[in-house]
């Protein structure tokens, strides 16, 4: 297996840089991509704080590159650490700010759409019988990372399957839903490189979190949006893609050969919802429960993460009709093996 300088390199020789952004996040560092091109380009920002800003500018300046000389900014999805100093930095140079185009709406009302994914993740959370005083505690977290982000504006819409081009390269824009609801990756067919954020990383399993729909209009009062199902869509769409020889992902290092990763995915979550279907076992449970069941009493900040991922796996047994969801008096779902 080559290592990160090994495939950095080649990356740099084709002008595209790694910045390892700092972000107060248990993920730690955000990678955001320069891209020397007209325009000159960056690909994500890291979070709202003035340690990333100041970091971003010490490696763009590695770079011979200030803020000011940047003249496209390209967000990979709704996270606030690759979108958080997109209107600072657009601000100050002047950079075009190009999104996928259903993400554009929800980036440019940021705190409003924050606010309603969060009651969207309350309401799941109680449905799912996540006790009370956890819900409380998490939505106070929340509110006091929020800052983390900020509203931008975007000037270029991209369209799934469109391309961006730049003097010297084209990139294919595909839509990657499931991690988040905006993930898009960005593919260089001619050099074999895909620039994938949080859609595929290698050292961690990227967390598909039920998050409120892009477009949702009822504020959350709609069906269940299947997060891992339509993630583990995503991971099949980018399997079948031939010409990728490297893939530069939003957090750690880069890697070759991403079907075997991909495979190993679904290996792992096939696993994840047998082993769920055994703690269901002959009883109806809630999510909240089969979570229990799987990692004890989490940290608060945890709770939605695991909540996201026993009702990821329990959506694939409900699929294959293994599973039932019922709610009882109180309104809370439990899950029930069919016979
Ligand atoms: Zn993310």
């Amino acid at each position: 297996m080559p290592d990160a300088a090994e495939l950095l390199g080649p990356a740099a020789a084709a002008g595209v840089h790694r910045l390892a952004i700092p972000t107060p996040f248990a993920v730690g560092r955000v990678n955001a991509y320069l891209i020397e091109d007209d325009p000159l380009t960056l690909l994500d920002t890291g979070p709202n704080s003035g340690k990333a800003l100041d970091e971003l500018e010490q490696a763009l300046a590695a770079h011979g590159r200030r803020v000011e000389d940047l003249g496209l900014i390209v967000v990979s999805h709704q996270h606030m650490d690759h979108l958080g100093l997109v209107s600072i930095l657009a601000r100050r140079s002047g950079a075009d700010v190009a999104c996928l185009d259903a993400l554009a709406p929800w980036m440019a009302s940021y705190s409003e759409r924050m606010e309603a994914d969060d009651r969207f993740a309350e309401r799941m959370m109680a449905r799912h019988g996540i006790p009370e005083d956890v819900r409380y505690a998490l939505r106070a977290v929340s509110q006091t990372f929020r800052a983390w982000g900020a509203p931008a504006v975007a000037s270029t819409l991209l369209s799934d399957g469109e391309s961006l081009t730049l003097r010297d390269r084209t990139l294919h824009v595909h839509h990657r839903p499931g991690h988040s609801p905006s993930d898009t990756i960005f593919h260089d067919e001619g050099r074999g490189t895909l620039l994938a954020a949080d859609h595929l990383i290698k050292h961690i399993s990227s967390n598909p979190l039920i998050n409120r729909p892009l477009d949702d209009a009822s504020d959350g009062d709609g069906e269940r949006p299947q997060a891992l199902v339509t993630y583990l869509n995503s991971l099949r769409a980018t399997r079948a893609m031939d010409d990728v020889s490297l893939v530069l992902p939003g957090h750690g290092d880069p890697f070759t050969d991403p079907v075997t990763l991909i495979d190993e995915r679904f290996a792992l979550h096939a696993r994840r919802a047998e082993k769920i279907l055994g703690i269901i076992g002959n009883r109806p449970r809630s999510a909240y429960e089969i979570a229990q069941d799987m990692w004890g009493n989490v940290a608060v900040t945890q709770a939605y993460l695991t909540l996201s991922e026993v009702l990821g796996h329990v959506d694939i047994l409900l699929n294959d009709g293994r599973v039932v969801e019922e709610a009882d008096a109180q309104g809370v779902s439990r899950f029930r093996v069919t016979a």
